[in-house]
C-alpha cells in the first residue's frame, strides 16, 4: 500500500484539506433526491473527487492530472442534472491550481478549466438563458478570480521564506568569514609573538653561562614580548588589531636581529599613501613573510623592499637562504603551514597577488603586489 494512503495529506497542511470538503454537501444532498443507479453513480464520482483533491496535496508535480479529472467530474454533474450550479465544485479545482508551481501547467489547468466550463453551459443549454446566467455568472468570475488571488498569496509566502533562508545563509557565510578571520589573525599576530619569545628564549639559555647580563636583558625583552602578545590577543578580541607596514618594518628588525639575520631595507616611501585596510594587509604580510624565513630560511641577509607607482603598491621580501623545497612549490603552497595561504587569502580581498621565486640553495623572493584601483569584477587574481 503507498505510504500517503496511511496518512491523507501531508501534516504541514493539517486539517484544512479536510475542512473543505464539507462543501461537497451539495452535490451529496442534490444526489440523494435522485434515483439509485444515478445515486450509486454519483456518489462514486464524488468520492473520486474527493480523492483526487486531497491526493494533490501531496505532489506539487502532479497536481495538473487531478485538477482535469475534477473539472471533468463537476462538468458530468452539471450535464447530467441540468444544473449549472455544479460549476461551484471547481472550487476545489481551481485551489489545486493555484498551488502547481510550475507556471505552464497553471495556465494549462486555467484553460482546461475555461474550456470544460464554457462547453458544459454549451452542451447544458444554460448559455440561452438569461437567468441561468444570472445565477452562474457571479460564482463563475470568483472562480476565476480566486487561483491568481491564492497564487499571488503562495508567491509571497515562498518569497518571504526564500528571504529567510538567505538571511541565514548570510548569517552562517559571516560567521565563517569572521571565524577565517580570527585564524588568520591569530596565526599573523599570535603565532610571530611566539616565535619570537621561543628565540630569545633559546638565546637567553646560551647567554647565561657565558654572558649573564646580556641573557637578563634577553629575559626582560621576552617579558616586554609577552606583554606585546596579552595585547594583542585585547585587540584581537576587540577586532581592533590595526597594524600598519611601517610599524611592522621596526618590529621586523628585532626579530631578525633576535635570529643573527641582517636586515637591508630599501625605497620605503614615507608615508606610503596606502589606506588602512592596505597598510594592515601589507604589515601582516610582511610581519608572516619575515617569520617564514626565520623559521625555515637558515638565511643570514634578508632584504625587504616597499615600494608604490601609479599603479600599485609592491612589496619584496628577499632572503639568501635554502630556498622553498620543489615539493612545497610544487602544490603552490606550504602541506600544512597557514602562513602562504592566509596571506593569498588577504590579499584577494583587495585584488592583490602574491608570487614567489626560489631555487634551492639561492634563498628566495617573496612577491606581493596591490593594485591602487581595486577593479569591480569577478576575476580577482592571486598566482
Ligand atoms: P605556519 O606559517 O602556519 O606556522 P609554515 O610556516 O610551515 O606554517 P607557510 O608559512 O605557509 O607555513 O610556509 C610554507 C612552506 O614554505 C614552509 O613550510 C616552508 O617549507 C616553505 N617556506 C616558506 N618561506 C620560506 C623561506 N623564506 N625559505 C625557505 N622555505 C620557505
Ligand atoms: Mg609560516
Amino acid at each position: 500500500m503507498p505510504k500517503w494512503w496511511g496518512n491523507p495529506v501531508p501534516k504541514r497542511y493539517s486539517l484544512f484539506p479536510f475542512l473543505w470538503l464539507v462543501y461537497l454537501i451539495y452535490p451529496v444532498i442534490t444526489l440523494a433526491q435522485k434515483p439509485v443507479s444515478m445515486m450509486v453513480t454519483g456518489y462514486i464520482l464524488i468520492g473520486l473527487f474527493a480523492i483526487s483533491y486531497l491526493r494533490s496535496f501531496w505532489s506539487s508535480q502532479w497536481r495538473l492530472l487531478p485538477a482535469i479529472i475534477n473539472m471533468l467530474i463537476a462538468g458530468y454533474f452539471c450535464i447530467t442534472f441540468d444544473d449549472p450550479g455544479f460549476l461551484t465544485m471547481n472550487f476545489f479545482t481551481t485551489a489545486m491550481l493555484s498551488m502547481i508551481p510550475s507556471t505552464r501547467q497553471f495556465w494549462t489547468g486555467i484553460g482546461t478549466l475555461l474550456t470544460i466550463s464554457a462547453l458544459t453551459l454549451w452542451i447544458s443549454g444554460s448559455h440561452t438563458s438569461m437567468s441561468a446566467w444570472v445565477n452562474v455568472a457571479p460564482p463563475l468570475i470568483v472562480l476565476f478570480v480566486f487561483p491568481f488571488i491564492l497564487r499571488m498569496m503562495q508567491n509571497a509566502r515562498s518569497l518571504k521564506t526564500e528571504l529567510n533562508l538567505a538571511q541565514d545563509e548570510i548569517a552562517r557565510l559571516s560567521k565563517i568569514e569572521e571565524r577565517q578571520r580570527i585564524a588568520r589573525d591569530l596565526h599573523d599576530t599570535l603565532g610571530h609573538t611566539l616565535s619570537l619569545i621561543t628565540l630569545k628564549s633559546e638565546l637567553a639559555e646560551k647567554l647565561i653561562p657565558k654572558k649573564p647580563e646580556l641573557a637578563i636583558q634577553e629575559v626582560k625583552d621576552i617579558q616586554a614580548t609577552s606583554r606585546a602578545a596579552l595585547k594583542q590577543v585585547r585587540e584581537l578580541v576587540s577586532g581592533m588589531n590595526a597594524l600598519s607596514v611601517q610599524d611592522e618594518l621596526t618590529n621586523t628588525s628585532s626579530i631578525l636581529e633576535a635570529a643573527g639575520i641582517r636586515l637591508e631595507l630599501s625605497a620605503l616611501p614615507q608615508p606610503l599613501s596606502a589606506s588602512p585596510l592596505v597598510q594592515n594587509i601589507l604589515g601582516l604580510i610582511l610581519r608572516e613573510a619575515v617569520n617564514n624565513v626565520v623559521k625555515h630560511s637558515g638565511a643570514d641577509k634578508c632584504t625587504i623592499s616597499l615600494s608604490e607607482n601609479n599603479l600599485e603598491f609592491v612589496l619584496s621580501i628577499r632572503d639568501n637562504g635554502a630556498g622553498i623545497s620543489p615539493g612545497v612549490q610544487a602544490s603552490a603552497g606550504p602541506s600544512s603551514g597557514r602562513g602562504l595561504l592566509g596571506m593569498k587569502e588577504r590579499l584577494e580581498l583587495i585584488q592583490g597577488t602574491l608570487s614567489y621565486n626560489s631555487a634551492p640553495g639561492d634563498g628566495t623572493t617573496l612577491c606581493v603586489r596591490i593594485p591602487k584601483v581595486v577593479k569591480n569584477q569577478q576575476s580577482r587574481g592571486v598566482s
